[in-house]
């Protein structure tokens, strides 16, 4: 049962409201057609869904642009879900329960309070060691006006009249009488008649709230860390969701990461790479570690640091460090040094570069049979 009319029109607002306009004008509204007002009003009540309905959708940026663009008719479920952690900000669900049309999900008492997400970059350096952050959100708190009750500091609830404080009520359908819960009180038997100033008889108001997030070594990009409890407070006293902090790890200039191995790319001379040396690569936690490379080592090897990779999350131990090397031709010679490599070439037989000696082998061979 639910009243064809378009959003805006149900909310009494231009299509251009901004979020306050639109919030203001659904609690105004609410307010006027909650059936606590208007007991046994059938149009009230419909209009009541109807505009629960229509703020659930234009609150949410996203369900609004694509109310804007499809009307009703728009997907549903899909609005980027990936985001969306069960019923955040579930107006309708918090502050009145879920007992009108609620889709036959059975629930007593207000809704628990939404889950939030937090998104959160760190450094690799941060990942590897661990860190500490002092994050700031905004969230929906209990009120300390009411005391989270809803209902107007000095008054109390009142036993609702619809069931007698039952909490159910049975209604006649077709031949069967069923008992269903109090779409009134939504099974508490009790409503607000006096709802409180500051939070409008939901409970709860937005509140800063300055949180401390501890991240263990090891954590990757997509990493969830649950602070329990940290979420929007549930209405009138219901408990509250947990806040998800999702973790990034911004790009480091050094490293690349896959699972605990760290790759890192080291260009070197040739000279090194002909006669050998060691190189230093600073570790993620400033250690530095020195590689050794060996005489004649090619393009594309990779030398494996074992344990100087990332921690294992929750875990013992670290991943290994790999170092593909990259032979570096020199592209600045002065006249001394082409001196000595012209010098150097005078000597070499072939046997220096058994690779080189045998391509050039073979191509010898190929011109040999063509012109046979
Ligand atoms: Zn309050
Ligand atoms: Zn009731």
């Amino acid at each position: 049962m639910s009243l064809d009319i378009d959003y805006y029109e149900l909310l009494e607002c231009e299509r251009t409201a901004d979020d306050a306009t639109l919030k203001a004008s659904y609690r105004k509204l609410a307010m006027k057609y909650h059936p606590d007002r208007n007991p046994g009003c059938q149009d009230s009540e419909a209009r009541f869904k109807a505009i629960n309905e229509a703020y659930e959708v234009l609150k949410d940026p996203q369900k609004r642009a694509a109310y804007d663009r499809f009307g009703k008719s728009m997907p549903q479920g899909g609005f980027g879900g990936h985001a969306d952690f069960g019923d955040i900000g579930d107006i309708f669900e918090s502050i009145f329960g879920s007992a009108f049309g609620g889709g036959g999900r059975q629930q007593r008492g207000p809704a628990r309070g939404a889950d939030l997400r937090y998104d959160m970059e760190i450094r690799l350096e941060d990942a590897f060691s661990g860190c500490v952050r002092e994050i700031q959100v905004d969230v929906a708190a209990r009120c300390d006006a009411c005391d989270g009750s809803g209902a107007r500091p000095g008054t109390s609830t009142h036993r609702c009249t619809t069931c007698g404080g039952h909490g159910k009520v049975r209604a006649q359908q077709g031949f069967f009488m069923v008992e269903r819960t109090c779409p009134h009180c939504q099974g508490s038997g009790e409503v607000i008649t006096d709802p409180c100033d500051q939070c409008h008889g939901e409970g709860r108001v937005d509140r800063r709230k300055t949180l401390t997030v501890n991240v263990p070594a090891g954590v990757d990009e997509g990493t969830r860390i649950r602070l329990s409890g940290e979420g929007e407070s549930g209405a009138r006293g219901a408990a509250p969701g947990d806040l998800y902090i999702f973790l990034h790890i911004a790009r480091h200039r050094l490293f690349e990461r896959e699972g605990t191995t760290l790759f890192t790319r080291a260009p070197i001379s040739f000279t090194t790479a002909a006669l050998g040396g060691c190189i230093t690569i600073p570790g993620l936690d400033g250690r530095k570690h020195d590689i050794t490379i060996p005489a004649g080592i090619q393009s594309g090897k990779q030398l494996r640091q074992r344990g100087a990779g990332m921690p294992v999350l929750n875990g013992r131990g670290n991943g290994d460090l790999v170092i593909q090397i990259d032979v570096e031709t020199p592209t600045k010679l002065n006249a001394k040094q082409k001196e000595l490599l012209e010098a150097f070439r005078e000597t070499e037989t072939g046997d220096e570069c058994p690779a080189s000696q045998g391509f050039f082998g073979r191509i010898k061979e190929m011109w040999d049979d063509l012109t046979e």
